[in-house]
């Protein structure tokens, strides 16, 4: 019998922390096994960055707004929990991208012809990068992302392309981003041709052929939920049932007897096997007291600071240009790391005719703008 004010004690055979996206991928595959599992999550709702919230008539994505369709775990995850039906590609209009230079919204360049009439580049930069394939070197492991891209791109197509690209996917810096660790297809095609634009075109005839040996096509573009990305983790976390616990931060992690106690305001939890899907930082803290050679290098890791503005119109803003969004290199005078039109890419994103748009402030090169 449990006496008055004592913490109860539950066990499990897995116990995971942090109920983002990886831990609820997870314990959906464990539960699948038929793994006794628990998962704890901090927030009041489970999802991480994958949350999606309702406002006024807005669908807000708290974090990533699409999902690569070539990703066949997560449509497969996606299918499995029951989701297959409200899968949604990008609208066709949402195909267009643009790059940010000098105040004005270049398309981004996507043929030969487009590249070669693209103002978005000076005629020298265009000469450095048309001329990539000829200038055969080989990287070395200790490349960052601007040394690479320099020697590949020169530095203008450095600074506009890979730089714009860095912005959207990393928010990283690239001077301190690691080649390899970061683009390392990119960074694989110039090992093996001397070349990125080489390997790129040697990779693409491989990949076709590999497809062509596929039962069905594989799919392409980008996808997400009818209700938005959040509807994935929320399903997950639904299904789980009361394996997944919200409102439960782990707050000290003990071990005895070759079990995991994991301590939280509300009970008490042994687990034989422990999985930590919760941030580097998060784990450092929890890992520290007992393995501390682990804890200390997940402390070191440092994560980009950044902060997403959603911005919603009541009506349709003619100025922005139909497509996905635009990306903003280092350099050109503005605070934000690059901008999506949500209400472009997908339906139901707005009320009646109104837009939305997600700007990206902050990152590793200017953190302050937070
Ligand atoms: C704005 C933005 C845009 C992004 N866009 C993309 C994109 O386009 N493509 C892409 O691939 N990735 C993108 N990402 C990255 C992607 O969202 C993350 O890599 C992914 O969501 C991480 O999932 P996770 O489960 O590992 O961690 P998280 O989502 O951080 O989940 C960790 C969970 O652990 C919980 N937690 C922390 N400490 C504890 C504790 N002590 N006890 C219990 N729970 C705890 C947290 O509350 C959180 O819910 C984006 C991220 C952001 C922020």
């Amino acid at each position: 019998m449990q006496a008055r004010n004592e913490i109860p004690e539950r066990s499990t055979e897995v116990l995971i922390v942090g109920a983002g996206v990886a831990g609820l991928a997870c314990a959906w595959q464990l539960h699948e096994a038929d793994i006794e599992l628990m998962v704890i999550e901090e927030r009041a709702e489970a999802g991480g960055n994958v949350r999606t919230v309702e406002d006024n008539g807005f669908r807000i994505e708290m974090g990533p707004h699409t999902i690569l369709a070539s990703a066949r775990d997560v449509f497969h995850l996606a299918e499995q929990v029951g989701l297959g039906p409200e899968i949604v590609p990008t609208r066709p209009e949402a195909a267009a991208r643009f790059i940010a230079r000098g105040g004005v919204l270049h398309s981004a360049p996507t043929g030969a012809w487009s590249f070669i009439k693209t103002g978005l580049l000076s005629s020298r930069a265009k000469w450095d990068l048309m001329t990539e394939p000829f200038r055969l070197q080989k990287g070395k492991p200790s490349d960052t992302a601007a040394t690479f891209f320099k020697r590949r791109f020169g530095e203008e197509g450095a600074r506009i392309i890979a730089g714009a690209f860095i912005s959207g996917v990393y928010a990283g810096d690239p001077d301190l981003l690691s080649a390899p660790a970061a683009f390392p297809l990119f960074w694989g095609f110039e090992r093996e041709t001397g070349s990125m634009i080489r390997g790129a075109i040697r990779h693409r005839r491989r990949q076709k052929a590999q497809d062509a040996q596929l039962p069905s096509p594989p799919r392409k573009g980008l996808f997400s939920f009818r209700h938005g990305l959040g509807q994935l983790s929320r399903t997950i976390a639904l299904r789980l049932g009361d394996r997944c616990q919200c409102s439960t931060p782990a707050t000290a992690i003990t071990r005895s007897h070759g079990l995991y106690l994991v301590s939280t305001p509300t009970m008490r939890i042994s687990a034989r096997e422990l999985v930590l899907a919760v941030p580097p930082d998060a784990a450092s803290r929890l890992l520290g007291p007992l393995d501390h050679a682990l804890a200390e290098p997940l402390s070191r890791i440092p994560m980009a600071p950044v902060a997403v503005v959603h911005l919603g119109f009541q009506h349709k803003q003619g100025a922005i240009p139909e497509g996905f969004g635009f990306l903003v290199p280092r350099g050109e005078g503005v605070r934000s790391l690059g901008v999506l039109f949500p209400s472009r890419l997908f339906e139901h994103r707005a009320p009646g005719d109104g837009d939305l748009l997600a700007g990206f402030v902050g990152g590793m090169c200017d953190p302050r703008a937070l």
